[in-house]
């Protein structure tokens, strides 16, 4: 092959959009130089350096589209404290086949016991594994929808909650909500089950106890049957993470319904 005529670098590397070989090559060729590497060794290490740092840039901004009220990852998790959930259990929800499988979970126990984190490490995962997520609070997202409604853009704020690979909806169960509460909730459950993706619930109440909380018992069964279909329910015992001094409640069997 002759001879191509040649660019200048720099303003290749940039109509190409590789910032990291930009930023790397210099320090690199001359590495290269001076350890002998072969063409193809310096080219490997400059384009795994792209790829490794695009990654991580994917990461960023995934992280910061989820909108998690705060990032834990499942290594900061301590399964010694919390015993009532062994790490081997979760391991199911915790790679790319909780996204492509659209797995479900359902988080339950009271105050305190590590639901939010959980559910938050989990949803971390799949986007390093590759994937979309979203967190809101059940109230966040029925706030949301319902605002969307009178604004006219319902259906924007509606495919937000049901494209992302995972969808994380915390504290179910703990405020009291608006009559159309269960009819919006199971519009998002409902289109996402229709996709196949993946919802982790965290609550303090039973799912059988859901149609009281979203004042619509066969709704919340509806609901309860798609998350169900391919997912689990754990629950969480033991002492609170934030106030490990206080008793565990003497018989308790799940969450209190408080
Ligand atoms: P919940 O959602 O069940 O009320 P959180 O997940 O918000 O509880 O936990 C409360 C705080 O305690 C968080 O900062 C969380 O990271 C921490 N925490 C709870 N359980 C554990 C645990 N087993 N190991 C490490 N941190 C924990
Ligand atoms: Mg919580």
């Amino acid at each position: 092959m002759t001879r191509a005529p040649g660019c200048d670098l720099d303003w290749g590397l940039k109509r190409l959009h590789l910032p990291t070989v930009r930023r790397l090559y210099p320090a690199l060729t001359a590495q290269a130089e001076k350890e002998s590497w072969t063409y193809r060794e310096l080219l490997e290490q400059l384009i795994g350096e792209e790829i490794a740092h695009r990654a991580e840039t994917r990461i960023e901004r995934a992280t910061r589209k989820a909108k998690f009220p705060f990032l834990k990852t499942i290594d900061e998790f301590d399964f010694v404290f919390q015993a009532s959930v062994k790490r081997k259990t979760l391991g199911r929800f915790l790679g790319p086949e909780m996204i492509t499988e659209g797995r479900s979970l359902v988080l339950l126990g009271r105050p305190g016991r590590g639901k939010t984190h959980l559910a938050i490490a989990i949803a971390y995962k799949a986007i390093q594994n590759g994937f979309d997520a979203r967190f809101a609070t059940a109230a966040q997202l029925l706030g949301d929808l319902h605002a969307a409604a009178r604004r006219g853009d319902h259906d924007e704020v509606l495919d937000a909650y049901v494209a992302p690979g995972i969808l994380v909806i915390d504290e179910l169960g703990y405020l009291a909500y608006g009559p159309d509460a269960a009819n919006c909730l199971f519009q998002v459950i409902d289109q996402r089950y229709l996709r196949g993706h993946s919802v982790v619930i965290t609550s303090n109440k039973e799912p059988a106890t859901w149609g009281g909380v979203l004042h619509d018992p066969d709704l919340a069964e509806a609901i309860v049957d798609r998350v169900m279909e391919r997912g689990e329910v754990v629950r969480l015992r033991g002492r609170s993470y934030r106030n490990p001094g206080a008793d565990e409640p003497s018989g308790e069997a799940g969450p209190a319904a408080d």
